[in-house]
């Protein structure tokens, strides 16, 4: 454990997420110099002090303490926050002997930042360099996402972000759980007999978010979880045939399902997508591993990834994306090799490359408990090894994002060809269209004309979710009733 203490209880939260970014193994405690006590000494400690013109900092973390100051130009009025981090930053960078490839940079949505320089009208290269000075953040990280923000907003030009809207729906129940996860999910087998009851509570938020609705133009939706596709073919004619009588579908741009595990896909499901319009579905390898696969628990295996993929073409569809993930337990960059290798005997349509995410709810941070992290190896060679393998595939990327704790520090990037972007992808990240999310554990985004952003979450337990579905479209009335 590293323990913070700081005299800025309102930097908290950025002193957690820059020094976690230096440190991903360790828990990082913060609290109150006032706190401080030499009796609480646990080994690792940071102590950050701010004062009007001056930053006094003490690090020692797995090795010996080191004392830095920093000084501010006193004809500044005030010394920003932004500013203390990037000294911050920059402290921790000496320390260690390391840099990291987003700089200073832990939010989620790094691209945003690119997308604002761009549309006050600010060339490419100028917002490459402003990232770059402002952030420190690596000339191949301020391209990438300066050239995915050129291209979002050329995608968003052609989406109706200010009348219209996108669905959410979210089928929370998967085949198993797998090591690394932290969305909504629950095994499907524990659910078989009550997906009635969950689809008649979805149903009638849908009933509701199509009254208020009615006429507002609906652009992306996007069926999501879990695995939609752990439904029986049946239920899933059930759910898209209300999806489909319930809202207007002229000016709908892209019907997305995630059937993201081959061992939940059939011919009859992928038959039944196909009759009710979905034009974009991804199947999800994460690794072409067996052993991995195996030790991730996914219980599918390489050969049941590429049938269903096959099965998918020979359905008729022609925008599938491919997921897989760097970093993953024990494999190494000929694992990825192999993996992407795979994948371009596939040919998909579009490829979403994951950085491995280490999340507290998940199994995974047990197992690095009782194995090491040292065996989740994302380096920059196998981020480079992915990119070459889309760039094959004739692929550019589209969307970016970042999560905590994510192995290597880097990032996850969609990449697609021409046409094959994922729309919905763009609208979720970059927060310009109002996002209506139904069932248990879904987030609704409500965009207003001035960006201001307001959210309401659906609670996250299934059978919660059924028992107060009438509180849950309470809550959606207080969010889009105006
Ligand atoms: S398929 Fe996705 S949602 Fe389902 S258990 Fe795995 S990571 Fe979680």
């Amino acid at each position: 454990m590293i323990r913070v203490y700081t005299n800025r209880i309102n930097y908290q939260y950025d002193l957690h997420a820059l020094i976690k970014a230096f440190y991903p193994e360790h828990d990082i405690r913060t609290m109150d110099i006032a706190q401080y006590s030499v009796e609480d000494d646990c080994g690792n400690e940071v102590r950050v002090e701010f004062y009007d013109f001056r930053l006094e900092l003490y690090i020692r973390i797995d090795a010996k303490g080191k004392n830095y100051s920093a000084y501010f130009g006193s004809n500044m009025t005030q010394v920003s926050k932004k500013w203390h981090k990037l000294t911050l930053y920059e402290k921790l960078c000496d320390y260690t002997g390391r840099t990291l490839p987003w700089g200073n940079l832990t939010g989620v949505r790094p691209t945003k930042l690119a997308m604002g320089m761009l549309a006050e009208g600010v060339d490419d290269d100028s917002a490459v360099e402003w990232l770059r000075k402002e952030h420190a953040v690596s000339d191949e990280k301020a391209r990438l996402s300066v050239d995915i923000a050129r291209r979002e907003m050329q995608i968003l030009d052609t989406v109706n972000c200010r009348d219209g809207y996108s669905l959410y729906i979210g089928i929370p129940f998967c085949p198993t759980t797998c090591l690394y996860c932290s969305f909504t999910s629950y095994p499907i087998a524990a659910w078989k007999e009550r997906i009635n009851e969950y689809l008649n509570a979805l149903f009638k938020e849908i009933d509701f978010i199509s009254e208020i609705y009615n006429g507002k133009p609906l652009d992306t939706v996007y069926v999501g979880g879990g695995t939609p596709t752990t439904l029986e073919a049946d239920e899933l004619a059930r759910l898209f045939g209300k999806i489909r009588e319930s809202f207007s579908f002229s000016g709908v741009r892209e019907f997305t399902v995630e059937a993201g595990r081959a061992d939940s896909i059939t011919r009859e499901k992928l038959e039944v997508m196909k009759k009710y319009g979905v034009t974009r579905i991804s199947i999800n390898p994460q690794t072409m591993k067996e052993e991995t696969l195996r030790l991730i628990g996914r219980r599918h295996t390489v050969l049941q990834v590429k049938e269903a993929f096959a099965m998918a073409r020979s359905v008729g569809f022609d925008n599938i994306n491919m997921d897989m993930i760097l970093g993953l337990p024990n494999e190494i960059e000929a694992d990825v090799e192999n993996t992407i290798h795979e994948i371009e005997m596939l040919n998909p349509d579009s490829l979403t490359v994951h950085s491995l995410a280490i999340k507290r709810a998940s199994r995974l941070s047990q197992w690095i408990e009782e194995n090491g992290i040292s065996m989740l190896i994302n380096t920059d060679n196998t981020m480079r090894i992915a990119r070459e393998g889309a760039e094959r595939l004739g692929m550019k990327p589209y969307y970016l994002y970042r999560q905590k704790n994510m192995s290597g520090n880097f990032e996850n990037v969609g990449y697609a060809r021409e046409g094959k972007y994922g729309i919905y992808n763009i609208l979720i990240m970059e927060e310009k269209q109002t996002i209506v999310a139904l069932g248990a554990g879904s987030i609704s985004k409500r965009v207003y004309l001035d960006g201001n952003i307001k959210r309401r979450e659906n609670v996250k337990e299934v059978a919660q979710y059924i028992e107060r579905i009438d509180e849950m479209i309470e809550r959606k009335r207080v969010l889009f009733s105006d």
